[in-house]
């Protein structure tokens, strides 16, 4: 299950695992057309998928959204919490709704969806045939669970949350034999800051920030997540793997600050 997969960074972990051979539930919000072409192309390539549209921050919707994903897929092993959204505004002029909407998607949406996957993962067990442990939980995060980012406060307040939300259920499910990691992207060429790419002025001030002067590919990120998910990874546990081109290096010191 992959949250937040009709766009961007969802879209590509949807399609990498379904080419590394799991069933796929593409979750949608608001864009049931991206959604469908990520289906289209996981059937193409010979995968199984279906899409499934819940908000991620109303806990019925999840909850019928993991019942109709058992119902067609007979089981669940890896969860992706990858929905998200920024609503961006000077911190003085930020309003409730603009908090309350971030932290209510990026936040509680990853609560809800986490919880309702473990609870399905310690129901029925480890299934040796598919992996030492009853499942997989991924985090996306970002660089700003450790980055302050003024203007930006409920995103990074959000990405700050879901550090310790994941640490601590990896503390807390780790005895149950779920392994739980984020991935935290640095600057990704998606929908979501497509301002700070799409002009070559925007991109040369966003490469200023990224030490390998590259700005990253969704790619990038399905691939991290389809090693983190698989086995190659069964003693990586409680930790944020870090894909962001060297953000996260302060690349403003390099001249010695
Ligand atoms: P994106 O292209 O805008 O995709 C966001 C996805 O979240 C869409 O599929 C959207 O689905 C879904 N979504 C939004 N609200 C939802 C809700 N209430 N319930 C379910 N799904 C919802 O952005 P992206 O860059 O791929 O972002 C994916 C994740 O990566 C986010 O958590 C973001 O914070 C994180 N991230 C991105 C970057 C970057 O540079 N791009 C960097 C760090 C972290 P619908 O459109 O169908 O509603």
């Amino acid at each position: 299950m992959v949250t937040g997969a009709s766009s961007g960074i969802g879209a590509a972990i949807a399609r990498e695992l379904g080419l590394a051979g799991a069933n796929v539930s593409v979750n949608y919000s608001g864009h049931p057309e991206g959604a469908s072409q990520v289906v289209q192309e996981i059937t193409a390539s010979g995968g199984r998928a279906l899409a499934f549209k819940a908000d991620v921050s109303q806990p019925s919707e999840v909850q019928a959204m993991f019942l109709a994903a058992r119902d067609a897929f007979g089981t669940l092993d890896i969860l992706v919490n990858n929905a998200g959204v920024q609503r961006d505004a000077p911190f003085l002029e930020m309003t409730l709704e603009q908090w309350n909407r971030v932290l209510e998607i990026n936040l509680t949406g990853a609560f809800l969806c986490a919880q309702e996957a473990a609870r399905k993962f310690v129901r029925r067990g480890i299934c040796p045939e598919r992996s030492c442990v009853a499942g997989k939980i991924i985090f996306v995060s970002s660089v700003h669970e450790v980055i302050p980012w003024a203007g930006h406060v409920n995103y990074a307040a959000s990405k700050g949350g879901l550090m310790l939300l994941m640490k601590s259920i990896a503390q807390e499910l780790g005895p149950l034999r779920i392994r739980v990691n984020s991935i935290a992207p640095g600057a990704i060429k998606t929908p979501i800051n497509r301002p700070a790419w799409e002009t070559p002025e925007a991109e040369a001030k966003l490469l200023g920030l990224v030490p390998v002067k590259r700005v990253g590919e969704a790619q990038d990120i399905a691939k991290a997540a389809v090693w983190l998910a698989s086995e190659d990874a069964s003693y990586v546990h409680g930790v944020t793997l870090f894909v962001d081109g060297g953000m996260t290096l302060y690349p403003a010191f390099a001249l010695g600050g």
